[in-house]
């Protein structure tokens, strides 16, 4: 489904975060990449959203290049194949001047024509989904933590994603409103929605994933299902990094 291939990428000519990374996912993978603090994976994330160069590698998608890199960090990247993809961020970052309604059918409208009572439909389908219904009408101001949280995943989804990507979506939340979000990828799990997710909570990443990758200096240190990355890591770094950690 996704290759990475090699991927090399430098900040500021000197502090290198990707350091011939590879990784394979599978389209009914739920991938989580667990890590230190600066080891790239937000990184790693923003590369794959095409928000990032890098400068050596290449990411395929369905056998497809997607993003080659390129020696001053603006490689090639395929804008089909970019819109097939949606990304979920720490801090929420739905409009604050317009309505729930409004940020979910901004962009189905503007950016894929879509007409205004189909977007209003599908953004009526996905609030259901997600429980949240009786608040396509408030502003994000009105909304709590989780909820707003919520809204933006399904403002992803209303693109129809093949792959969603999350960067530690719960970390900026109350404990409470934690599990209501991660219920909803539970459920986004339940669909068999390809993902790849980011997080330091490893209780929800041992019940949501289908494989674990532990990732460090650049690379992927360890990869594999989370009974065996949690129970016997097979690398001293994995097991160094777990034992802080859990
Ligand atoms: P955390 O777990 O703390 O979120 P992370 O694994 O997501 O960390 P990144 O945010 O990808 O790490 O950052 C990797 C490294 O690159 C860090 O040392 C960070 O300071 C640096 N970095 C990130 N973004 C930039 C940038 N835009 N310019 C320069 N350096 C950056
Ligand atoms: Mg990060």
């Amino acid at each position: 489904f996704i290759q990475f291939r090699d991927l090399h990428k430098t900040y500021s000519n000197q502090l290198v975060v990707m350091d011939g990374l590879n990784l394979d996912m599978r389209s009914d993978d739920r991938l989580v990449i667990i890590g230190p603090s600066g080891s790239g994976k937000s990184t790693l994330l923003r590369v794959i959203m095409g928000l990032e160069g890098i400068e050596r590698g290449e990411i395929r998608f369905e056998g497809q290049t997607y993003i080659s890199g390129a020696s001053n960090g603006l490689g090639n990247i395929d804008s089909e194949i970019q819109k097939k993809i949606g990304m979920v961020f720490q801090h929420y970052t739905l409009f604050p001047h317009l309505s729930v309604l409004s940020n979910l059918t901004l962009a189905p409208m503007k950016v894929r024509g879509m007409s205004r009572e189909d977007a209003t439909e599908s953004a009526r389908h996905y609030m259901r989904l997600l429980g949240l219904e009786s608040k396509l009408d408030n502003y994000p101001g009105q909304l709590s933590g989780g909820q707003k949280q919520r809204v933006a995943i399904a403002r992803a989804l209303m693109l129809q994603p093949q792959l969603m990507l999350f960067d530690e979506v719960t970390s900026a939340l109350d404990p409470e409103m934690v599990l209501e979000v991660q219920n909803v990828m539970m459920k986004l799990a339940e669909q068999k929605m390809a993902m790849l997710i980011v997080t330091h909570d490893m209780n929800f990443a041992r019940d949501i994933a289908t494989r674990v990758v532990f990732c460090a200096e650049g690379r992927v240190v360890e990869d594999g299902p989370p009974e065996q990355i949690f129970k016997c890591p097979q690398q001293p770094r994995t097991r160094e990094f777990l034992n802080k950690v859990l």
